[in-house]
């Protein structure tokens, strides 16, 4: 007589059960929102086989995870050791038991025994196109009985077009990802990950405009790293750049979320604050010049700090040019250069810093 195995005994693993996971997380499909084209897929599953029951099932690790269900309200995982489908992958195309209670591998398993008490199952495999087999498109019934063979060939078709529509969803995201990389390379500065040059000249031409038209605050802090050749020089360019990516963050931290930092050119920065008046311009300025001060950006061997001298103008109702007002914030940082370094300087429209 064939032993009966219990729920827990461990279902075999395919000697390539490393690829295959590899093949399955591919996807990105686990875990992840129900789909109306998954949905519709099990759907048409369900029809074709007469089965109350139908799921697009993929086989992960130590768990069955269902994309797409048809006909049970249950939860949409089941531990691997427990499911029919971990059974089926096992198999070339298809799995086909028509009375489970009478299978020695699944008589045992939860839902045999229990709720639902499904009687027939039937899978056929996903199997990508290295194939692998990562999951089912299966039908399941609370009665015993065996589906025709030209059910179970069509289900084996529908399973093909459950695999060319994950493949389509994975080129999407891939395509998706694409375009996030290509904008943020066009965007961002490559070292400190601000915003290019680039990017600030559209931030500025569409704040600026903004401005005008709703006649609102705008400023901008122009931030220069003190004698930042030295630290260069003494430390070598490598470290100049972590102190530069640090310096950025910093920045990056003490702004709001609709300010923008930007790296204007070598080791300067501009930040715009839009809505933002002089007073307020010049609180955040010493703010950040602050965490810069006390900022530690190596401790050994020797302790590396830097300061930052910072400029500021924001736009007026006699000067709205913003090239103008950059030129201001720009006469502001040199000025505090000349005054000592490690300093804030508001610009005023007369052209003067105080
Ligand atoms: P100051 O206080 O007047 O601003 O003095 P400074 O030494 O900071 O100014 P200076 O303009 O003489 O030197 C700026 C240095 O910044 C020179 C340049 O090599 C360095 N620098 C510019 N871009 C980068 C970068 O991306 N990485 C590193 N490591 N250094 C940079
Ligand atoms: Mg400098
Ligand atoms: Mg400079």
């Amino acid at each position: 007589m064939t032993p009966i195995s219990s729920p827990q005994a461990r279902i075999p693993r395919s000697p390539d059960e490393g690829f295959r996971l590899a093949e399955l997380y591919k996807y990105k499909l686990l875990d992840t929102e129900s789909d109306t084209d998954f949905d519709l897929l099990v759907v048409l599953a369900a029809d074709i086989c007469r089965a109350p029951y139908a799921f697009i099932s993929l086989v992960d690790e130590d768990r069955v995870w269902a994309k797409a269900q048809f006909g049970a309200e249950s939860a949409s995982q089941v531990p691997r050791d427990d499911d029919y489908c971990s059974w089926a992958i096992l198999e070339n195309e298809i799995l086909h038991v028509p009375d489970l209670t009478l299978d020695y591998r699944m008589a045992n398993m939860s839902k045999t025994v229990g709720p639902p008490g499904y009687r027939m199952y039937c899978g056929a495999n996903l199997i990508t196109s290295t194939g692998q087999k990562v999951g089912t498109l299966c039908v399941l019934d609370t009665l015993p009985r065996s589906l025709s063979s030209e059910q179970q060939i069509k289900l084996v078709r529908l399973a093909k077009h459950v695999v060319n529509l994950m493949e389509a969803r994975m080129r999407d995201l891939e395509y998706r990802s694409a375009v996030e990389d290509l904008s943020r390379l066009a965007t961002r500065d490559e070292l400190t990950g601000l915003l290019n040059r680039r990017a600030l000249t559209q931030v500025l031409d569409h704040e600026g405009s903004r401005s005008r038209r709703f006649q609102s605050e705008l400023s901008v802090l122009m931030i220069d790293i003190d004698h930042f050749k030295q630290v260069n020089d003494r430390y070598g360019h490598a470290i100049g750049d972590v102190v530069l990516r640090g310096v950025s963050h910093i920045v990056q931290a003490g702004i709001r979320g609709i300010d923008f930092a930007s790296r204007y050119g070598g080791e300067e920065l501009c930040v715009v604050l839009p809505g933002t008046d002089l007073v307020g311009a010049a609180k955040l300025a010493e703010n950040l010049r602050r965490a810069v001060e006390v900022a530690v950006f190596r401790e050994t061997p020797e302790t590396i700090r830097v300061t930052v001298s910072i400029g500021i103008a924001a736009i007026h109702p006699l000067n709205t040019d913003i090239n103008a007002i950059l030129k201001m914030a720009d006469v502001a940082l040199y000025q505090a250069k000349s005054n000592g370094r490690n300093r804030v300087v508001v610009g005023h429209a007369s052209g003067s810093a105080t």
